[in-house]
């Protein structure tokens, strides 16, 4: 038995990186779970097997997260096919890295409504059962970029700044249903995300990290379960920097 067990979660973009982890953990630890991705057919109908041979219910589910119709379909799913949703766990992201001066108008809006309305469209979805049910647990994976802004990520630090008002207002708004709602801000974590940056890059944010190593999707993964569970029943609009001790 586990703090989890039997919990319904919805986790957005769990094909690979930080979400694939977040998916396994919570499955790990009793949570049936669906899972949202744009693109990667057989990487989800792999995660979606591999958990299935291992006795575990994780079925995937093929939604935009920056479509707001998609949304609906993802939150419909999940009732239908877990029986409710009780945790939902907002970490499908992309970005499009250009100094402003270099920045398309589709650079800004795309990664705006992947980002940041995506979480709208999920938590405005998610919560008529969570208020039925007055449970919810919604976890918003945001970065330190936007509580410190960064160079050449101008649109990708507005949609994460823009997530921390969202979550802090959500929590406001639900404290009373028994509803927490939190933002991680994951450090530099290795991901594909990641991997693209060149090495250079990595040297010069590796010195700014206390800790002298990058983090692990796992890290991130384990702080959802955290906040998910009954140990973090009294923590709500929080952000908690997961991030080697960078921000401090
Ligand atoms: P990743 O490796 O690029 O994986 C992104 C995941 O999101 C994939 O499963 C992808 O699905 C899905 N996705 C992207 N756009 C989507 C859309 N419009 N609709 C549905 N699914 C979509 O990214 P990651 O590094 O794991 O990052 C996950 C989250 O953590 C993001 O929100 C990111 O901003 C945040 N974060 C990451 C880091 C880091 O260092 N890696 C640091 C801070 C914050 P497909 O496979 O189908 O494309």
């Amino acid at each position: 038995m586990t703090d989890l067990m039997d919990k319904k979660a919805l986790v957005t973009g769990g094909t690979r990186g930080i979400g694939k982890a977040i998916v396994e953990e919570l499955a790990a630890n009793g949570c049936s779970v669906v899972f949202t991705y744009q693109s990667s057919d057989d990487a989800a109908k792999a995660i979606q097997d591999e958990h299935a041979a291992a006795g575990r219910k994780v079925l995937a589910f093929k939604a935009d997260a920056a479509s707001f119709e998609d949304a609906q379909k993802a939150i419909d799913f999940t009732l239908q096919n877990l029986g409710g949703c009780d945790i939902l766990v907002n970490n499908a992201g992309i970005n499009r890295d250009k100094f402003l001066m270099m920045m398309k108008e589709s650079d800004f809006t795309e990664v705006i409504d992947a980002n940041l309305k995506s979480v709208f469209n999920y938590t405005k979805a998610a919560l008529k059962p969570m208020m039925s049910n007055r449970f919810g647990r919604i976890i918003n994976i945001t970065s330190v970029v936007g509580l410190t802004g960064n160079a050449g990520q101008a649109n990708y630090a507005a949609s994460k700044a823009g997530m921390i008002g969202f979550t802090k207002s959500v929590a406001k708004e639900m404290a009373a249903r028994n509803i927490t709602c939190n933002a991680i801000a994951p450090g530099f974590i290795r991901t594909d995300m990641t991997d693209k940056l060149k090495d250079e890059i990595k040297d010069a944010i590796l010195s700014h990290i206390p800790l002298k190593v990058f983090g692990e999707p796992g890290h991130i993964a384990k702080t959802v379960v955290f906040l998910a569970s009954p140990a973090a029943d009294y923590i709500t609009g929080q952000v908690i920097a997961v991030d080697g001790g960078m921000t401090m």
